[in-house]
């Protein structure tokens, strides 16, 4: 039967797009997440895309087949080109593996295979591992597959998850989430579901074909916040590899051509792997068969192994944590099968990581998780990735404070704090707004909501408003009035409900309005600025604090206040600021004797 994840518009797949293997997972009726194998039972799909002898794209095993027979056709470790363009890259061109065109990469890399005049950027190329991935999930479920969740490294910024967004478009994929692969790991150890009051504090340890990522997660009220992350794009399992070559080739015969050295290669894998599982393990290559042991491995990848402890005691110092602070510990990625590894992450961070979930399925697992929550299959949870459009509040006088900027990762916390412009006001309008043009009136209005607040001057009463994107894809606003303590609060869909027409539409629409909207927005917040100051000003006219001032302050308070009204009547923001704040300035001693006369008054 076809997985849970089939309400409506079919399933929906958890992709693990690695940058040395990609999976794609599903939850099943059962409510398990299941590995989807292709037909020589392979779960893990080669990261690699060459161009085949008629000029076709293909992928893993074959794509492998292509690069050691021909190097030049194939490309490699693609993820590290996402979203980027030859000026990102340049310093590191020894270590892509590709031929990238220079000349017509100033935008967007473009890389070469064989002697073919196209050019393909990253997106196609990771399109080309997506849609074979899509492929399998059609074969194994037995229908159509359009949507999924896709994983990316939590230090992706905006460029790197659009190129990922990208890649899916191209493969006739709708992404719905571009989920951060250690909050994947941590939906595949359930731990969505903790609730410890103090919140619970994850390190997940990545340590993948080519990269290492440890990243330090709080969930709180069922909210993952990645508060550190450090790494080094440059250290994984084929660096183990490299120095397992270099340790066990002297005892083997010289490998004659590409296609040995390769064989080679994958033999020296193999033990490797065969080490993590037993102390000796068998190395056949020319004839020769050579016994080697696993405390020759620790010998030799020590070097190695000494470079993960720099990004892990940054990762922890960064997130202001201690190793005792951690609640799990999670190992992530092919490489941390290595049983040194395991020990080191022990040493580390005083406690043994966990691998109850298989290292290198975990991140697909938990995008499969992800995608089954988004179908409707588990009401009690939803994850968000990063948010699509801006969320803030209103500002006096009609303009927007952005809370949570678009593409903010999320779940996400955030406060913001709004203070009263009028003496006396007796309740603060909260009025919660998304999008990104400049007045609130232009944003989609999520919620408008009254906290009632003591009568005092302007400007006395703080009010502190929250926003949380929790874990049921819900935005939660919450105002506190410091001193009273009063609390009101509310739940908004802060995505739901918005189509991506809609969104390209809101974008596009916020591009051609930014201009217009930056000059109205000056001129609403001057004009409002000034009303507030005006208002301020003829309250302490009419107080009793008025008569104890000095005359001269006084000719300039009226002055000031006739000539900034009438700027009003202009659209001159300039104006309307500068006179504001000349009269702002004037009217200090008349706010002061003011508040003086009201803390008298409530003696
Ligand atoms: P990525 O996330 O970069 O795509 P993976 O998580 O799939 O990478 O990790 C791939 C790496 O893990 C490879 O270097 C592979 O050799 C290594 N690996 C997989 N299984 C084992 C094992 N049993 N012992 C040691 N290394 C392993
Ligand atoms: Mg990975």
């Amino acid at each position: 039967m076809a997985g849970a994840t089939d309400v409506g518009g079919g399933p929906i797949v958890g992709i693990d797009l690695g940058t040395t293997h990609s999976l794609v997972a599903v939850v099943e009726a059962d409510g398990r997440p299941r590995l989807l194998r292709d037909e020589a039972g392979q779960a893990l799909l080669p990261s690699i895309v060459a161009l085949d002898d008629d000029g076709q794209l293909v992928v893993g095993a074959p794509a492998q087949a292509i690069l050691a027979r021909d190097p030049g056709r194939a490309a490699w470790s693609v993820k590290r080109l996402m979203g980027r363009a030859w000026a990102d890259l340049k310093d590191q061109a020894a270590h892509l593996g590709h031929r990238v065109d220079a000349a017509a990469s100033e935008r967007v890399v473009q890389v070469r295979l064989g002697d073919s005049p196209r050019r393909y950027s990253a997106p196609e190329l990771s399109a080309a591992l997506l849609r074979a991935l899509a492929r399998r999930a059609e074969a194994a479920l037995g229908q159509p597959v359009a949507r999924a969740v896709v994983t990316v490294p939590a230090y992706f910024d905006d460029a790197q998850r659009q190129a990922t967004r990208d890649a899916g478009r191209l493969a006739g994929l709708d992404v719905l989430r571009i989920l951060n692969e250690p909050t994947a790991a941590c939906l595949a150890y359930g731990l969505e579901g903790e609730r410890a009051p103090e919140g619970t504090t994850v390190a997940v340890f990545d340590l993948g074909g080519g990269t290492f990522d440890v990243s330090v997660l709080r969930l709180e009220a069922g909210v993952f916040q990645v508060l550190a992350t450090a790494g080094d794009t440059h250290l994984g399992g084929d660096d183990l590899d490299a120095a397992l070559l270099a340790a066990w080739a002297p005892r083997l015969p010289t490998p004659a051509d590409d296609l040995q050295r390769e064989r080679l290669r994958r033999q020296v894998v193999a033990a490797k792997h065969a080490l993590s599982e037993r102390p000796a393990a068998d190395l056949a290559f020319g004839g020769v068969n050579l016994t080697v042991t696993r405390a020759e491995l620790e010998a030799a990848v020590a070097p190695v192994l000494a470079r993960l402890e720099g990004p892990c005691r940054r990762a922890l110092a960064d997130a202001r944590i201690t190793p005792a602070d951690l609640d799990h510990v999670l190992l992530v990625g092919g490489a941390t099968r290595v049983p040194a590894v395991k020990r080191l992450v022990r040493d580390l961070f005083g406690r043994p990581g966990s691998d109850a979930v298989h290292p290198d399925e975990a991140v697909a697992l938990g995008a499969a998780h992800q995608a089954h929550i988004m179908a409707g299959g588990r009401r009690d949870a939803v994850l968000l990735d990063v948010l699509p459009l801006s969320l803030g509040l209103e500002s006096y006088g009609g303009g927007v404070s952005v809370v949570l900027p678009r593409n903010t990762p999320v779940p996400a916390i955030a406060t913001d704090h709004y203070t009263t412009f009028v003496d006396d006001q007796t309740a603060v309008l909260v009025h919660v707004v998304q999008g990104e043009r400049a007045l609130a009136a232009d944003n989609r209005s999520l919620a408008r909501f009254r906290v009632p607040i003591p009568p005092r001057p302007a400007g006395a009463t703080r009010l502190e408003v929250r926003f949380v994107v929790d874990a049921n894809g819900l935005l939660s606003v919450t105002a506190r009035d410091a001193e009273t303590g009063t609390v009101r609060e509310v739940e908004v869909k802060p995505t739901y409900g918005l189509t991506s027409d809609e969104l390209d539409r809101l974008l596009a629409d916020a591009q051609a309005h930014a201009e217009a909207d930056a000059e109205t927005r000056r001129l609403t917040e001057a004009r409002a600025k000034a009303e507030r100051v005006l208002a301020a000003t003829d309250r302490g006219r009419a107080s009793p604090a008025w008569a104890s001032l000095g005359e001269e302050p006084r000719m300039a308070i009226e002055a000031l206040s006739r000539n900034l009204r009438r700027a009003l009547g202009g659209d001159d923001p300039d104006a309307i600021e500068a006179l504001t704040k000349t009269l702002d300035k004037a009217a200090v001693p008349l706010a002061e004797a003011v508040v003086t006369a009201a803390l008298r008054q409530g003696d």
